[in-house]
């Protein structure tokens, strides 16, 4: 439910109308605009009286929400959200670029990367430590290690580094990490989305589960959100089709289909919805001119020799040619 307020709204008035919420309670949540004030109310609001909201002095209009992720909703929250990552904004206009390799290898790869990619112009820094293989004969990524690597490089470059969690235990890891990825195939990993909300207040970057819908994506944003960490930022990674000719299929239509849904931040991946290296450039400009709000890119200095994912990983070289078209693209990318 959502109680939008008159414009002179007398502030004491409001206070209690927040305390009146509270002993029911209804967790408000209260974003001013430069249009309206809306709260929007969280919690069993079935059983509460619109008629008597409505009638408050106070109170313009009561709608309820059917949909059934809230804090997540636009409807709760009409502006965009700008997400904050270590200084690095994102959403509301700020568009970023997160690259590097698929996994940490070793600090030499990655400090050689990660000045490859800032130099071209990327703003984070990516790179698995713990890594979710299908085979358990595969890279199984560095882990411990590998976040020692990515804080290095993070030293070095001053880039924010962005990183997967697999399970709350490894979160003591986390400390100095910027971004938490949480990985498609942890998406509608409860436990762990209830755990990133509860214990951090890091970026979350919530990759779209390979089968999920859109509305199944934003329900675990709402576990993230729900639990107490409101700073997540959507990722198409590409679905699952009846499709051989690509690895995934990339979705875009997700970029204004979410913007309507939410305010969060979409971010689109064009290395794992592709699965090549030479469908990278063209998906990344396609997404940047819808209107993404970011891109997470694969990038090697050796992709033949990459321990996991080198097909779709751009050479330093490429990632500096894309990065400069997509520059181009942005002034005319679409807005809501
Ligand atoms: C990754 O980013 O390297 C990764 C494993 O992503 P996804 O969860 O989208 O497969
Ligand atoms: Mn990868």
């Amino acid at each position: 439910m959502i109680i939008i307020l008159k414009k002179d709204a007398d502030k004491s008035q409001v206070e209690s109308l927040l305390s009146w919420l509270k002993d029911r309670e209804i967790t408000p949540h209260i974003s001013t605009g430069e249009r309206e004030t809306i709260i929007g109310c969280i919690g069993d609001v079935a059983k509460m009286d619109i008629g008597l909201v409505q009638a408050l002095s106070v109170v313009e209009n009561v709608q309820r929400i059917q949909e059934p992720y809230k804090a997540a909703n636009r409807k709760f929250h009409p502006q965009d959200s700008v997400i904050d990552c270590s200084g690095v904004k994102i959403g509301a206009g700020n568009f970023q670029v997160i690259a590097g390799p698929c996994s940490v290898e070793s600090e030499e790869q990655l400090l050689k990367i990660a000045q490859s990619v800032k130099s071209s112009g990327a703003t984070m820094l990516r790179g698995g430590a713990f890594k979710p293989r299908t085979s358990p004969y595969a890279f199984q990524g560095l882990g411990k290690k590998g976040v020692e690597i990515l804080l290095k490089a993070k030293k070095e470059t001053g880039l924010p580094i962005c990183t997967e969690l697999m399970a709350i235990e490894h979160l003591e890891y986390f400390n100095d990490v910027d971004v938490i990825q949480i990985g498609a195939r942890n998406m509608q990993n409860f436990d762990l989305l209830k755990e990133v909300g509860a214990m951090t207040k890091k970026p979350i970057l919530l990759k779209r589960g390979m089968s999920a819908t859109l509305q199944e994506l934003l329900m675990s944003a709402e576990y993230i959100m729900a639990s107490g960490n409101e700073n997540v930022m959507l990722c198409e990674r590409g679905i699952r089709t009846f499709e051989t000719a690509t690895r995934n299929t990339i979705d875009l239509t997700v970029i204004p289909v979410l913007k309507r849904l939410s305010h969060l931040p979409v971010v689109i991946d064009p290395s794992h919805s592709t699965g090549y290296a030479h469908l990278v450039e063209p998906c990344a400009m396609g997404a940047t001119a819808m209107g993404a709000d970011g891109l997470i890119i694969e990038v090697h200095n050796d992709p033949q020799r990459a321990l996991c994912d080198g097909a779709q990983s751009q050479t330093p070289e490429v990632f500096d040619s894309t990065m400069k078209k997509i520059s181009a693209i942005r002034p005319l990318a679409w807005r809501m």
